[in-house]
């Protein structure tokens, strides 16, 4: 019986086994394409998914493979890509445009396309001993109360699979959550039909080599969104207009462009929240859990931190060192993140400035937080109502039960995160007694904290209780 099979081998099916495999816990991911996902959709890789990949050892990967943007532009608008004149621009440099990221110690270089970040997954997690079958797809399943029956049928015809637990990262129109009969809650579908070009170009004649993480392409004949892949030969164009090579050229203004389409998505933003995330022996992780619209960049990442949430305690149980009943938890906890990343995506929907203005006032009008407290400054258990700021995350993260614990550095290059290392622990200014590991970190001012393998406080430390 394999212990947990995974549906579903996008970026968060692969965080989950990579997360899983971590902690030694063996995963089987059964992905209905042939190979990984080659048309990247996300290119925002927000700071609570890098703090995982620091976690996991992948920090440094994931960099080699992000598009370096040490110097770059925020947000451009313009009625063509040579109309924001990049050339004639200066770049700003990255880290007075992302302000101030003292609250975490994990950094990305820029935008990094979701299929490359799925290659480091993949290797990772089939490094650390997780096996990934492409070409095989989960038709139905069955639980009881001790595990789940699986049918697929991949290249060698249709077999069965018993696992002690399913990991639904199966997307938006998740087969395992129709087959649960979980609803869903939200708008739904928004807006048109709408194409994400994927082309190959040579655009420094129009940005000098500059490199920009978006554009709003203005002009009614080529309107849409131009977006940075790989920083050299390969971008995207999100539109509702026709896909064709002289749409790219006048979106980037430059009639004798030479393009070459690589391959076009269709797709609708939707909106939606499941109204169960686990149920039984199963649990939905991802899209499958809940779909955002894409501006706030909050699916993939909110899908990453789902993973990893579920991961410990799915460990710990498989290990027989936590009841069955701490699997509950992962619904209580991280559905109501998923709504919170629902409600902000579509006030960023509505109105994009209220993610990439910098008026704290119009967000408070609005009801829009600050991106980053979406990312990592919730706390399990309490609403954004209860939290000291909805702007500067770093005041969020002080210690409270519930929320990822603050990141200090404790020696060059060590931040507390690095100390919890996948397992329970206590951080303390002071030694204290205690049957998990103590790390006692000089001038801690938030009193003795016993922190989760996830790197959440689970409560103020007192010994002996
Ligand atoms: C244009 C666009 C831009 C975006 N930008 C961002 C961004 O910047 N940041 C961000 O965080 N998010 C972004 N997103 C959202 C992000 O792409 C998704 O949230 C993310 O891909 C969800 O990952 P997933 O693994 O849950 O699902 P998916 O990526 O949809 O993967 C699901 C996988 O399951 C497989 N599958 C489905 N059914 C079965 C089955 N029955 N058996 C086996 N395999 C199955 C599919 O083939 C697929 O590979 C964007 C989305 C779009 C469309």
């Amino acid at each position: 019986m394999e212990d947990v099979l995974i549906a579903g081998g996008g970026t968060v099916g692969l965080m989950a086994a990579a997360c899983l495999a971590r902690h030694g816990v063996g995963a089987l991911v059964v992905e209905r394409e042939p190979g990984p996902q080659i048309h990247p959709r996300a290119t925002g890789v927000g700071p609570r998914t890098m703090e995982i990949l620091r976690e996991l050892g992948l920090e440094e990967a994931v960099n080699a493979v992000a598009v370096n943007m040490t110097a770059t532009f925020g947000k451009l608008t313009a009625g063509t890509l040579a109309g924001a004149g990049l050339r004639d621009r200066q770049a700003q440099s990255r880290a007075e445009l992302m302000g101030d990221l003292s609250y975490t110690p994990a950094r990305i270089r820029g935008v990094c396309p979701q299929n490359r970040l799925d290659r480091v997954l993949l290797d990772a997690a089939r490094t650390r001993g997780a096996r990934v079958e492409y070409g095989t797809e989960l038709i139905s399943f069955t639980q009881d109360g001790e595990g789940v029956t699986a049918l697929v049928r991949g290249p060698g015809g249709e077999r069965e699979i018993r696992a002690r637990y399913l990991v639904a990262a199966d997307g938006v129109r998740s087969t395992v959550r129709e087959g649960l009969g979980v609803g869903v809650t939200g708008p739904g579908v928004l807006g048109p039909n709408l194409h994400n070009i994927l082309f190959s170009a040579d655009l420094s004649g129009v940005t000098g080599g500059q490199p920009f993480g978006l554009c709003e392409i203005t002009a009614p004949e080529a309107a849409g969104i131009l977006v940075t892949i790989d920083g050299e030969k390969e971008w995207t164009f999100h539109t509702d207009l026709e896909p064709s090579a002289e749409l790219i050229r006048a979106a980037v203004g430059d009639p004798e462009l030479e393009v070459e389409i690589l391959s076009t998505l269709r797709w609708r933003a939707r909106g939606q929240v499941a109204d169960r995330f686990s149920d039984g022996r199963v649990f939905l992780v991802g899209d499958a859990a809940h779909a955002v619209p894409p501006v706030g960049a909050f699916g993939m990442n909110t899908g990453v931190a789902d993973a990893h949430n579920l991961a410990w305690k799915l460990a710990l149980v498989l290990r027989g060192q936590a009841r069955e009943s701490l699997l509950e938890t992962y619904h209580d906890e991280r559905r109501p993140v998923a709504q919170l990343a629902l409600s902000q995506s579509l006030l960023r929907a509505q109105d994009i400035t209220l993610h990439f203005g910098s008026n704290a006032e119009a967000r408070a009008r609005a009801g829009a937080v600050n991106a980053p407290i979406v990312h990592l400054g919730y706390r399990y258990g309490s609403g954004i109502e209860d939290l000291p700021s909805t702007e500067d995350v770093a005041l969020d993260l002080d210690g409270s039960v519930g929320s990822r614990v603050p990141h200090v550095w404790v020696s060059e290059g060590v931040s507390t995160l690095d100390l919890v290392d996948g397992r329970y622990c206590v951080i303390s200014a002071e030694p204290v007694e205690a049957d998990v590991p103590v790390h006692v970190v000089e001038g801690w001012p938030y009193g003795a904290l016993l922190v989760r393998p996830d790197g959440f406080v689970a409560s103020a430390y007192t010994p002996g209780a």
